[in-house]
């Protein structure tokens, strides 16, 4: 090869013509060069990297690999891992273990599963046979290692992308094979499949007399996991948690994911990771569990983590031994951050505390930003925001009374789909709108619609401080209008609702004029009297409407701020109970 030759980038395979276009000859005198080096190929033909760096070398030219550009995916999204990797050289990237989490539906078995894993271990047990817990742990398989995120359930998976992480490579989808498949496992399907993590089912309780292998497949195939014994390509391995069965296979599954996903970091490259968990503990101050995802970490290195920083002191593996370095999905113990930073932080190495200071100045200024901008998706937005290229489609979550409304539902928004702004319906279930699916709409930049049902009412506080839009529908064609009009950039900026307060009612009194009245006491913000109120139990909605009075100590009030006590009445309503709760809001434009 020409020591001083020109550079060209060459793909792992090239089509003759390409490759003299590349060198700028003729394709004839390339294949007649080819011919020369013992190689047949006709125009049309491809020839692999090594042959085509042989033939360019000489006409002087120096064949490099070509640098695969991260291919955006079909949402948008890219797995987070490999946007961190991006600006890495891809010859020294190198495989890294697998992270894995667990999901699935309450009681199918993931804590113990979990707990087994760890315990099949025997590098763990030599150890002094105590693992601690620090979130994550490793274990051997094969020579290999693999990294298990410990607290299993979508919540923690989502709210970490909900931050802008993604800790898990692959989601092990535990269903347990007496039960089938149940309403979590289809929302742990949900968020798996919007984070774009391959999934691989773990069919646990297989001991049991009544465990039915065929019916969740079955249950499986029609979400489109297809186990790979029927033609698909998800794995299905039958596992019991209980007697210990079917581990080794979950493992080497877990390893056959992770090879052909191509896993990868450069282990010397720029150090960064996130935060698995973080709290205060005495005489130690802030202990952290980092999961290193690019580059090695090392004691005495500065380390910014979401809005806070600090020198590490020492850092400790699961076992609890201290440890010199931790490289890529390695999870380690450390000391020294000034604060607690949150599960789901990405952390980076950087040289000097001024520039980690200079960092999380930063990220404190845009989080407040952030926090004023607020909506991150809205239905009123979406055709400019797919205009600045920022969406390709709009992101929904799809909640309905009951399935006899939710199928039409489904089916009206996939017509609306075809055009130049796609819809992707990420979830669809029935149900009220409860706070997973705000999380899951938050990390997948989506607008969550309810067709017949409510919000509750922690799902409203969360879908506030999220940023997340709620659409309540109760007739098909007002959606499906509302919906076709954004799609086309023509949706009129709507009126917004925007709370002012809540209230719990203490007391209900009956008074000869006004009827039944809540004594409430105002627990934040403020209620105003000409505002529109809701009155919750639990998380029903019982009325939606306005005040017929508001009133501290018998005088009419026109508002009363967090802490006071007043008393209610609603207009046409009186089925009111202590521990009702009122939300005031006003609806303005937006
Ligand atoms: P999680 O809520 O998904 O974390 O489920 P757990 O791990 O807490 O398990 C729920 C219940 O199922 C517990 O009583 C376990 O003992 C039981 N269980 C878990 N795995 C198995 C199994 O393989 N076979 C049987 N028979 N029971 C199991």
């Amino acid at each position: 090869m020409s020591e001083n030759g020109h550079k060209i980038e060459i793909p792992a395979t090239i089509v003759v013509r390409d490759l003299a276009l590349k060198i700028e000859k003729s394709p004839i005198e390339l294949i007649k060069k080819l011919m020369s080096n013992g190689v047949m190929a006709t125009i049309n033909q491809t020839v692999d990297f090594d042959t085509a760096a042989i033939i360019v070398a000489e006409y002087g030219f120096e064949a490099i690999p070509e640098v695969v550009e991260v291919v955006k995916e079909e949402s948008g999204e890219v797995p987070y891992w490999r946007r961190m990797i991006a600006g890495e050289d891809t010859a020294k990237l190198s495989l890294r273990p697998p992270v894995v989490t667990i999901l699935g539906h309450v009681d199918h078995g993931k804590t113990s599963l979990l707990d087994v894993i760890r315990q099949t271990d025997v590098a763990a047990g030599e150890a002094g046979g105590i693992t601690q817990h620090i979130g994550a742990y490793q274990v051997e398989r094969n020579g290999r290692l693999i990294t298990f995120l410990d607290t299993p359930g979508h919540a923690a998976f989502t709210q970490m992308r909900a931050r802008g992480a993604q800790g898990a490579d692959i989601v092990v989808l535990v269903v347990a094979a007496d039960d089938g498949v149940m309403p979590q496992t289809r929302e742990a399907i949900a968020h798996a499949k919007a984070a774009r993590v391959p999934i691989l089912v773990a069919m646990n309780k297989i001991d049991k007399s009544n465990a039915n292998p065929e019916k969740v497949k079955q249950q499986l195939s029609e979400l489109e996991l297809v186990p790979d014994d029927w033609g698909g390509n998800t794995m299905v391995i039958p596992v019991s948690a209980r007697e210990k069965k079917g581990i080794d296979d979950l493992l080497e599954g877990i390893l056959l994911v992770a090879d052909s996903n191509d896993i990868r970091a450069n282990p010397e490259g720029t150090v960064v990771g996130t935060v698995i968990e973080a709290q205060v503990e005495k005489n130690k101050g802030v202990m952290a569990t980092l999961l290193v995802q690019n580059g090695t970490l090392e004691p005495g290195e500065i380390v910014v983590a979401g809005s806070t920083f600090g020198k590490l002191k020492a850092l400790t593996d699961f076992k609890g031994q201290p440890v010199k370095q931790a490289g890529p999905s390695m999870p380690v113990l450390v000391m020294g951050l000034a604060e607690v930073p949150s599960a789901g932080d990405i952390f980076q190495v950087v040289e000097t505390e001024r520039e980690a200071r200079s960092i999380v100045e930063q990220r404190i200024q845009d989080a407040k930003s952030q926090a004023q901008s607020k909506t991150k998706v809205s239905l009123e937005d979406i055709f400019e925001r797919a205009k600045a290229g920022e969406a390709r489609a709009l992101n929904l979550i799809v909640k309905a009374d009951v399935q006899g409304s939710l199928d039409p539902v489904v089916g009206e928004l996939n017509k609306l789909s075809g055009g130049e702004i796609g819809i992707n319906i990420l979830y669809a279930e029935t149900g009220n709108i409860g706070e997973n699916d705000i999380m899951l709409a938050s990390a997948s930049s989506a607008i969550v619609i309810g067709f017949n049902v409510q919000a509750d009412v922690s799902a409203r506080r969360v879908a506030e401080k999220e940023g997340v839009s709620i659409r309540l529908y109760e007739i098909i064609y007002r959606m499906t209008e509302d919906i076709e009009k954004a799609l086309k950039g023509m949706l009129e900026p709507v009126v917004v609702e925007k709370v002012l307060g809540r209230a719990q009612v203490l007391a209900v009194f009956s008074a000869s004029k006004l009827g039944k009245v809540a004594g409430c006491k105002v627990t934040d913000g403020e209620l105003r009297r000409n505002a529109r109120v809701r009155l919750f139990r639990g998380s029903d909605m019982l009325f939606e409407g306005e005040m017929a009075s508001l009133r501290h100590e018998k005088e009419d009030v026109r508002e009363m701020r967090q802490g006071f006590e007043c008393g209610v009445g609603f207009k046409n309503f009186k089925d009111i109970q202590v521990g009702d709760q009122l939300i005031c809001y006003v609806l303005e434009k937006s």
